[in-house]
């Protein structure tokens, strides 16, 4: 058979039943706020970090809620905190303590699995 150079796509679904959902779980335990952004990306938009290197903060939120974390682990440590995005928040999502909760989330995950 011919080779175009062609695959089908593979399937995106999001599996929300098998995700890993404990990071999301433990920040909106903590930090309710996480549930109301709206995703709007103005965080990313001025974000310190995001200026100079592959870093949203939207586009981390996303990933969370969905379970898909692995990557999300690594480059979280990305942030430095600013609180900038804090400031231009719409809806007043608490963002650097969502960061610093996904950060201790993810050492206790990582924890739990020693
Ligand atoms: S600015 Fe606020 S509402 Fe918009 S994506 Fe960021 S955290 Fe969500
Ligand atoms: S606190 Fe983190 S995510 Fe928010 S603007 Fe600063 S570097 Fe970006």
């Amino acid at each position: 058979m011919d080779n175009f150079g062609f695959t089908i796509s593979k399937g995106r679904q999001i599996d929300y039943e098998n995700n890993n959902r404990f990071i999301a779980e433990y920040i909106h335990e903590r930090e309710p706020s996480f549930r109301s952004c709206i995703e709007c990306g103005c965080c990313s938009a001025t974000c310190t970090t995001g200026n100079f290197t592959r870093f949203s903060l939207r586009e981390i939120q996303i990933l969370i809620k969905r379970g898909e974390n692995e990557q999300v682990r690594e480059n979280i440590k990305k942030c430095m905190l600013c609180g900038k995005c804090i400031l231009v928040c719409p809806r007043g999502v608490n963002t650097r303590n969502v960061v610093t909760l996904a950060r201790e989330a993810f050492q206790k995950e990582l924890k739990n699995a020693v």
